[in-house]
Protein backbone atom coordinates (compact mmCIF):
# COMPACT_ATOMS: atom_id res chain seq x y z
CA UNK A 1 0.00 0.00 0.00
CA UNK A 2 1.18 3.93 -0.79
CA UNK A 3 1.63 5.58 1.88
CA UNK A 4 -0.20 8.94 0.58
CA UNK A 5 -3.54 6.74 0.26
CA UNK A 6 -2.91 6.21 3.82
CA UNK A 7 -2.51 10.34 4.63
CA UNK A 8 -4.80 11.69 2.52
CA UNK A 9 -7.69 8.95 3.65
CA UNK A 10 -9.67 10.70 6.68
CA UNK A 11 -9.34 8.64 9.14
CA UNK A 12 -6.74 9.43 12.16
CA UNK A 13 -3.21 7.45 11.45
CA UNK A 14 -0.49 6.84 14.06
CA UNK A 15 3.33 5.05 12.19
CA UNK A 16 5.96 3.66 14.72
CA UNK A 17 9.43 4.35 13.24
CA UNK A 18 12.13 1.93 14.40
CA UNK A 19 16.12 1.43 13.52
CA UNK A 20 18.35 -1.31 12.09
CA UNK A 21 20.51 -3.24 14.45
CA UNK A 22 23.93 -1.86 15.33
CA UNK A 23 25.72 -5.01 14.79
CA UNK A 24 25.20 -8.39 13.00
CA UNK A 25 24.92 -9.84 16.88
CA UNK A 26 21.68 -7.91 18.06
CA UNK A 27 20.14 -8.54 14.61
CA UNK A 28 17.66 -10.77 16.49
CA UNK A 29 16.66 -9.23 19.48
CA UNK A 30 15.70 -5.79 17.11
CA UNK A 31 13.83 -8.12 14.53
CA UNK A 32 12.14 -9.38 17.78
CA UNK A 33 11.21 -5.68 18.83
CA UNK A 34 10.45 -4.60 15.32
CA UNK A 35 8.08 -7.48 15.39
CA UNK A 36 6.28 -6.71 18.46
CA UNK A 37 5.44 -3.23 17.38
CA UNK A 38 4.39 -4.57 13.94
CA UNK A 39 1.60 -6.96 15.65
CA UNK A 40 -0.09 -3.40 17.41
CA UNK A 41 -0.84 -2.94 13.09
CA UNK A 42 -0.07 0.30 13.14
CA UNK A 43 -0.61 2.69 10.09
CA UNK A 44 2.45 2.24 8.92
CA UNK A 45 5.94 1.51 10.24
CA UNK A 46 9.50 3.24 9.11
CA UNK A 47 12.52 1.59 9.11
CA UNK A 48 15.47 4.29 9.31
CA UNK A 49 18.52 4.02 7.19
CA UNK A 50 21.52 4.00 9.78
CA UNK A 51 20.32 6.92 12.25
CA UNK A 52 20.38 6.24 15.59
CA UNK A 53 23.44 4.39 15.19
CA UNK A 54 21.83 1.71 13.47
CA UNK A 55 23.45 -0.05 10.27
CA UNK A 56 22.01 1.03 6.75
CA UNK A 57 22.61 -2.66 5.79
CA UNK A 58 19.51 -4.27 7.34
CA UNK A 59 16.95 -1.61 6.56
CA UNK A 60 15.58 -3.34 3.97
CA UNK A 61 15.65 -6.78 5.69
CA UNK A 62 13.41 -5.29 8.56
CA UNK A 63 11.14 -3.62 5.75
CA UNK A 64 10.79 -6.47 3.70
CA UNK A 65 10.15 -9.24 6.61
CA UNK A 66 7.50 -6.74 8.23
CA UNK A 67 5.47 -6.27 4.95
CA UNK A 68 5.51 -10.12 4.40
CA UNK A 69 4.85 -11.43 7.91
CA UNK A 70 2.83 -8.59 9.35
CA UNK A 71 1.03 -6.81 6.17
CA UNK A 72 2.04 -3.93 7.69
CA UNK A 73 2.57 -1.09 4.84
CA UNK A 74 6.72 0.00 5.43
CA UNK A 75 8.46 3.34 4.63
CA UNK A 76 11.86 2.36 3.76
CA UNK A 77 14.46 5.47 4.46
CA UNK A 78 17.37 5.79 2.38
CA UNK A 79 19.85 8.82 2.47
CA UNK A 80 22.36 10.08 -0.02
CA UNK A 81 24.93 12.81 1.02
CA UNK A 82 27.95 9.97 1.46
CA UNK A 83 26.73 7.46 -1.35
CA UNK A 84 27.96 7.39 -4.96
CA UNK A 85 25.62 7.29 -7.81
CA UNK A 86 26.61 3.27 -8.42
CA UNK A 87 25.21 2.79 -4.53
CA UNK A 88 22.51 4.29 -4.81
CA UNK A 89 21.46 2.76 -8.24
CA UNK A 90 22.11 -0.70 -6.75
CA UNK A 91 19.72 0.56 -3.64
CA UNK A 92 16.96 1.47 -5.62
CA UNK A 93 17.18 -1.95 -7.65
CA UNK A 94 17.03 -3.89 -4.84
CA UNK A 95 14.29 -1.75 -2.94
CA UNK A 96 12.55 -2.34 -6.22
CA UNK A 97 13.42 -6.24 -6.74
CA UNK A 98 11.98 -6.29 -3.15
CA UNK A 99 8.55 -4.94 -3.79
CA UNK A 100 9.58 -1.82 -1.93
CA UNK A 101 6.57 1.24 -2.36
CA UNK A 102 7.46 3.90 -0.17
CA UNK A 103 10.43 5.56 0.45
CA UNK A 104 11.98 8.48 2.70
CA UNK A 105 14.55 10.16 0.98
CA UNK A 106 17.06 11.80 2.96
CA UNK A 107 19.93 13.65 2.26
CA UNK A 108 21.39 11.99 5.97
CA UNK A 109 23.45 13.84 8.54
CA UNK A 110 26.49 15.76 7.69
CA UNK A 111 29.76 13.84 9.54
CA UNK A 112 32.91 16.04 10.43
CA UNK A 113 35.02 13.64 8.28
CA UNK A 114 32.21 14.76 5.49
CA UNK A 115 32.45 18.56 6.46
CA UNK A 116 36.20 17.70 5.42
CA UNK A 117 36.35 16.20 2.25
CA UNK A 118 35.94 18.06 -1.06
CA UNK A 119 32.10 18.71 -1.80
CA UNK A 120 33.07 18.84 -5.19
CA UNK A 121 33.89 15.35 -5.56
CA UNK A 122 29.94 14.28 -3.82
CA UNK A 123 27.52 12.97 -5.76
CA UNK A 124 24.75 14.25 -3.96
CA UNK A 125 24.58 17.23 -1.95
CA UNK A 126 20.80 17.39 -0.62
CA UNK A 127 17.81 15.43 -0.57
CA UNK A 128 16.37 16.85 -3.70
CA UNK A 129 18.93 15.27 -5.71
CA UNK A 130 17.63 11.75 -4.59
CA UNK A 131 14.04 12.48 -4.96
CA UNK A 132 14.62 13.30 -8.43
CA UNK A 133 15.92 9.70 -9.08
CA UNK A 134 13.30 7.90 -7.40
CA UNK A 135 10.54 9.59 -8.83
CA UNK A 136 11.36 7.73 -12.18
CA UNK A 137 10.99 4.53 -10.08
CA UNK A 138 7.54 4.84 -9.44
CA UNK A 139 7.54 4.96 -5.08
CA UNK A 140 5.83 6.58 -2.74
CA UNK A 141 8.16 9.60 -1.81
CA UNK A 142 8.34 11.35 1.58
CA UNK A 143 10.92 14.00 3.45
CA UNK A 144 11.90 15.26 5.94
CA UNK A 145 10.42 19.10 7.25
CA UNK A 146 11.78 21.27 10.44
CA UNK A 147 9.06 22.84 12.37
CA UNK A 148 12.25 24.74 14.57
CA UNK A 149 13.94 25.08 11.38
CA UNK A 150 16.77 22.58 10.28
CA UNK A 151 19.98 23.96 11.98
CA UNK A 152 22.08 24.46 8.68
CA UNK A 153 19.91 26.85 7.02
CA UNK A 154 20.04 30.39 7.06
CA UNK A 155 16.92 31.06 7.93
CA UNK A 156 12.87 29.96 8.06
CA UNK A 157 12.24 31.51 5.02
CA UNK A 158 14.94 29.77 3.26
CA UNK A 159 14.51 26.36 4.83
CA UNK A 160 10.67 26.58 3.34
CA UNK A 161 12.18 27.96 0.06
CA UNK A 162 14.04 24.33 -0.34
CA UNK A 163 11.12 22.20 1.39
CA UNK A 164 8.83 23.50 -1.53
CA UNK A 165 11.57 22.64 -3.92
CA UNK A 166 11.52 19.15 -2.88
CA UNK A 167 8.52 19.16 -2.75
CA UNK A 168 7.99 20.25 -6.51
CA UNK A 169 10.54 17.81 -7.21
CA UNK A 170 7.94 14.66 -6.75
CA UNK A 171 8.36 14.75 -2.52
CA UNK A 172 4.41 13.55 -1.63
CA UNK A 173 4.55 13.79 2.13
CA UNK A 174 6.69 15.32 4.40
CA UNK A 175 7.39 14.14 8.00
CA UNK A 176 8.36 16.37 11.13
CA UNK A 177 11.37 16.42 13.15
CA UNK A 178 10.42 16.04 16.61
CA UNK A 179 8.87 18.73 18.53
CA UNK A 180 7.73 19.20 22.14
CA UNK A 181 5.66 22.52 21.69
CA UNK A 182 2.61 21.96 19.45
CA UNK A 183 2.51 25.46 18.66
CA UNK A 184 5.87 25.57 16.92
CA UNK A 185 4.08 22.54 14.29
CA UNK A 186 0.72 24.83 14.15
CA UNK A 187 3.02 28.08 13.00
CA UNK A 188 5.15 26.04 10.73
CA UNK A 189 1.86 24.72 8.98
CA UNK A 190 0.87 28.06 8.28
CA UNK A 191 4.23 29.17 6.75
CA UNK A 192 4.34 25.86 4.57
CA UNK A 193 0.63 26.29 3.33
CA UNK A 194 1.15 29.86 2.71
CA UNK A 195 4.65 29.10 0.75
CA UNK A 196 2.14 26.91 -1.46
CA UNK A 197 3.46 23.74 0.12
CA UNK A 198 0.14 21.56 0.16
CA UNK A 199 1.27 18.00 0.87
CA UNK A 200 -0.22 16.11 3.77
CA UNK A 201 2.17 16.25 6.80
CA UNK A 202 3.20 13.74 9.41
CA UNK A 203 3.35 15.27 13.18
CA UNK A 204 7.05 13.45 14.50
CA UNK A 205 6.64 12.73 18.13
CA UNK A 206 9.46 11.33 20.41
CA UNK A 207 7.80 9.66 23.62
CA UNK A 208 11.16 10.58 26.02
CA UNK A 209 11.44 7.93 28.50
CA UNK A 210 14.69 8.45 30.55
CA UNK A 211 16.45 11.46 31.24
CA UNK A 212 19.23 10.35 29.15
CA UNK A 213 17.54 10.43 25.83
CA UNK A 214 16.90 14.39 26.67
CA UNK A 215 20.34 15.60 25.97
CA UNK A 216 20.64 13.28 23.12
CA UNK A 217 17.58 14.42 21.38
CA UNK A 218 18.04 17.77 21.89
CA UNK A 219 21.73 17.76 20.26
CA UNK A 220 20.41 15.89 17.69
CA UNK A 221 17.58 17.90 16.66
CA UNK A 222 17.99 21.27 18.32
CA UNK A 223 14.26 21.26 19.68
CA UNK A 224 13.18 23.85 22.11
CA UNK A 225 12.25 21.97 25.48
CA UNK A 226 9.25 23.61 27.23
CA UNK A 227 8.91 24.51 30.78
CA UNK A 228 6.39 22.21 31.32
CA UNK A 229 8.50 19.26 30.00
CA UNK A 230 11.84 20.39 31.91
CA UNK A 231 9.97 20.06 34.97
CA UNK A 232 8.73 16.68 34.28
CA UNK A 233 12.59 15.69 33.21
CA UNK A 234 13.54 17.62 36.56
CA UNK A 235 10.81 16.00 39.48
CA UNK A 236 11.18 12.38 37.53
CA UNK A 237 14.41 12.19 35.86
CA UNK A 238 15.76 10.11 38.24
CA UNK A 239 13.19 7.43 39.25
CA UNK A 240 13.19 5.39 35.92
CA UNK A 241 9.66 3.91 36.06
CA UNK A 242 8.09 7.85 36.95
CA UNK A 243 9.84 9.15 34.13
CA UNK A 244 9.04 6.49 31.47
CA UNK A 245 5.00 6.89 32.38
CA UNK A 246 5.81 10.99 32.08
CA UNK A 247 7.12 11.06 29.08
CA UNK A 248 4.41 8.34 27.68
CA UNK A 249 1.70 10.76 28.99
CA UNK A 250 3.49 13.60 27.81
CA UNK A 251 3.47 12.71 24.37
CA UNK A 252 0.05 10.87 24.64
CA UNK A 253 -0.94 14.53 25.58
CA UNK A 254 0.62 16.17 22.74
CA UNK A 255 -0.71 13.83 20.09
CA UNK A 256 -4.33 14.41 21.23
CA UNK A 257 -3.85 17.93 21.18
CA UNK A 258 -2.56 17.14 17.57
CA UNK A 259 -5.92 15.16 16.54
CA UNK A 260 -8.16 17.49 17.99
CA UNK A 261 -6.86 20.15 15.96
CA UNK A 262 -7.29 17.79 13.01
CA UNK A 263 -3.22 16.89 12.63
CA UNK A 264 -4.93 13.84 11.40
CA UNK A 265 -1.45 11.72 10.77
CA UNK A 266 0.96 11.03 13.58
CA UNK A 267 4.32 9.00 13.53
CA UNK A 268 5.68 7.99 16.81
CA UNK A 269 9.61 7.91 17.06
CA UNK A 270 9.38 4.41 19.32
CA UNK A 271 12.86 3.59 18.97
CA UNK A 272 12.44 0.18 18.98
CA UNK A 273 10.80 -0.36 22.04
CA UNK A 274 7.18 -2.02 21.78
CA UNK A 275 6.14 -1.74 25.32
CA UNK A 276 6.28 2.03 24.82
CA UNK A 277 4.45 1.96 21.56
CA UNK A 278 1.75 -0.59 23.07
CA UNK A 279 1.29 2.37 26.01
CA UNK A 280 0.70 5.17 23.73
CA UNK A 281 -1.97 3.31 21.25
CA UNK A 282 -3.67 1.86 24.48
CA UNK A 283 -3.93 5.42 25.12
CA UNK A 284 -5.59 6.40 22.11
CA UNK A 285 -7.66 3.33 21.46
CA UNK A 286 -11.02 5.01 21.74
CA UNK A 287 -9.66 8.06 19.74
CA UNK A 288 -8.45 6.15 17.37
CA UNK A 289 -11.57 4.19 16.97
CA UNK A 290 -13.46 7.64 15.53
CA UNK A 291 -12.74 9.74 12.72
P1 LIG B 1 17.76 18.40 2.83
O1 LIG B 1 16.34 18.43 2.41
O2 LIG B 1 18.78 18.28 1.78
O3 LIG B 1 18.03 19.73 3.70
C1 LIG B 1 19.23 19.92 4.43
C2 LIG B 1 19.57 21.40 4.51
O4 LIG B 1 19.92 21.88 3.19
C3 LIG B 1 18.43 22.29 4.97
O5 LIG B 1 19.00 23.36 5.67
C4 LIG B 1 17.80 22.78 3.66
O6 LIG B 1 17.12 24.03 3.83
C5 LIG B 1 19.01 22.91 2.77
N1 LIG B 1 18.74 22.66 1.35
C6 LIG B 1 17.89 21.75 0.84
N2 LIG B 1 17.95 21.78 -0.51
C7 LIG B 1 18.85 22.72 -0.86
C8 LIG B 1 19.36 23.22 -2.08
N3 LIG B 1 18.93 22.74 -3.25
N4 LIG B 1 20.31 24.21 -2.05
C9 LIG B 1 20.76 24.71 -0.86
N5 LIG B 1 20.31 24.28 0.35
C10 LIG B 1 19.37 23.29 0.36
N6 LIG B 1 19.10 10.56 9.00
C11 LIG B 1 19.64 9.34 8.70
O7 LIG B 1 20.86 9.22 8.59
N7 LIG B 1 18.84 8.25 8.50
C12 LIG B 1 17.49 8.31 8.58
O8 LIG B 1 16.80 7.31 8.41
C13 LIG B 1 16.88 9.58 8.92
N8 LIG B 1 15.53 9.72 9.02
C14 LIG B 1 14.99 10.96 9.26
C15 LIG B 1 13.59 11.10 9.30
C16 LIG B 1 13.02 12.34 9.56
C17 LIG B 1 11.52 12.47 9.60
C18 LIG B 1 13.84 13.46 9.82
C19 LIG B 1 13.23 14.79 10.15
C20 LIG B 1 15.23 13.34 9.77
C21 LIG B 1 15.82 12.10 9.47
N9 LIG B 1 17.20 11.93 9.40
C22 LIG B 1 17.75 10.70 9.11
C23 LIG B 1 18.10 13.08 9.64
C24 LIG B 1 18.39 13.86 8.32
O9 LIG B 1 19.18 13.06 7.47
C25 LIG B 1 19.11 15.14 8.71
O10 LIG B 1 18.24 16.00 9.40
C26 LIG B 1 19.84 15.87 7.59
O11 LIG B 1 20.70 16.86 8.20
C27 LIG B 1 18.96 16.59 6.59
O12 LIG B 1 18.29 15.73 5.79
P2 LIG B 1 17.16 16.28 4.76
O13 LIG B 1 16.73 15.13 3.96
O14 LIG B 1 16.15 17.07 5.48
O15 LIG B 1 18.08 17.26 3.86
Amino acid sequence: MRIIDILKDEKLSLSFEVFPPKSDTNFESVKDATEKIALLKPSFMSVTYGAGGGTSKYTLDIAKNIEKTHSVPMLTHLTCVSSTKETVKQRIADMKNAGIKNVMALRGDLTPELEKSDKSKWHYHHAIDLIKELKDNDFCIGGACYPEVHPESLNQKDDIMHLKEKVDAGCQFLTTQMFFDNNLLYNFLYKIREAGITVPVVAGIMPITNANQVERAIKLSGSFMPQRFKSIVDKFGYDKDAMKQAGIAYATDQIIDLYANNITNVHVYSMNKPDVAEKIQSNLSDILGKI
